[in-house]
């Protein structure tokens, strides 16, 4: 792997700003998933809300983060009040109720404070469990806001992983393990559930670097996490991942590297799923093989059961083509000290 100059900030804000933005003022999307919550497997409704943004991609923003282009710079709190109302009016009941804004719930730049308390109130009245996702820097300043609903919410945080250099040089995170520790443990301190996304394979890592990473980063942060996702990186548009992927210099992981993680992270404590963006895609985790289809839905039974048995027994003749490629990979590319 290469380890890049402090350039790297700069170019990954140029290629982001050379992608569209919306105009739009309605919320992005709504789906639905299933994973394994709090015991069960749950139902759960997906919202995404449209933002200004994330306001650290004002600054400069992270390597594999394309969700820029769903944000529209003119939106205001009304705006963001306005697509909840729509929102609850098509859906006004529901057992869990995930909501993304492709930046920070909690950041007031994006949504106005008194407006954060209002909208999560009106979640709150009608959903049973309500996730809502921040960076750590905004979670001191709201937590009277939030603890309220201790039992009923739970707070993601996108670490990605515990690996300072991993941080800096390669996913551009501008915040460290232990801006993330300080946060999930008030949010503990108060009763408040913490859900921990890392990353599988961010750039620069070799396939068996990457492992060896998110193996880590998830044994580090179970002390911090009451679920843990586990997020295969997926191409995004206008990303710096994006450019490197173009010219040939990114491959997404393998699902057997998903697996492996799965695998070597089993725990009594805290479930890892994995819910995968794109899987057996090009541009997402993927084999390259027939079995994609089969070894995808496997990892997606296992996250809405938290029962290894869907993927410790999986084979594949092309499970030798992937330790193959691990080997060769190791061999060819150019160790620059210890990065891990
Ligand atoms: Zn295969």
């Amino acid at each position: 792997m290469n380890i890049i100059d402090s350039g790297f900030s700069l170019e990954i804000r140029r290629i982001r700003n050379s992608i569209e933005r919306s105009n739009r003022k309605d919320f992005v999307t709504t789906y639905t998933e299933r994973e394994y919550l709090n015991g069960k497997t749950a139902n759960e409704r997906v919202l995404i809300l449209r933002t200004r943004g994330c306001s650290w991609s004002y600054h400069s923003g992270c390597s594999m983060c394309g969700f820029w282009e769903d944000t529209n710079p003119n939106i205001k709190g009304e705006d963001i009040e306005k697509q909840v109302d729509e929102f609850l009016q098509m859906y006004p009941k529901g057992d869990v109720l995930k909501v993304f804004t492709s930046g920070s719930f909690l950041d007031p730049l994006e949504i106005p404070k008194e407006k954060q308390a209002t909208i999560l109130k009106k979640f709150e009245d009608s959903y049973d469990f309500v996730i809502i996702e921040t960076r750590p820097e905004h979670v001191n300043k709201s937590i009277e806001m939030i603890n309220k609903y201790a039992g009923k919410i739970q707070v993601a945080i996108g670490l990605e992983s515990t690996n300072p250099k991993v941080l800096k040089y390669s996913i551009n995170k501008n915040y460290t393990f232990e801006d993330y520790k300080r946060a999930a443990l008030l949010l503990h301190e108060n009763g408040i559930s913490v859900r921990t996304y890392v990353l599988l394979k961010p750039p620069f890592l070799t396939e068996r670097e990457a492992i060896e990473d998110s193996v880590n980063t998830i044994k580090d942060v179970i002390p911090y996490s009451d679920i843990i996702s586990l997020n295969p990186l997926n191409v995004q548009k206008g990303t710096y991942v994006e450019y490197l992927y173009k010219s040939g210099r990114f491959r997404p992981p393998f699902l057997w590297s998903v697996i492996e993680v799965l695998i070597r992270t089993k725990n009594e404590e805290v479930p890892v799923v994995s819910l995968i963006t794109g899987a057996g895609k090009k541009r997402g985790a993927h084999n390259g093989h027939t079995c994609d289809g089969k070894v995808s839905e496997a990892i997606r039974k296992y996250s809405e059961t938290w029962d290894y048995s869907y993927i410790e027994k999986l084979d594949c003749q092309c499970k030798l083509d992937w330790e193959n490629f691990k080997n060769a990979e190791s061999k060819i590319s150019f160790p620059i000290g210890e990065f891990l």
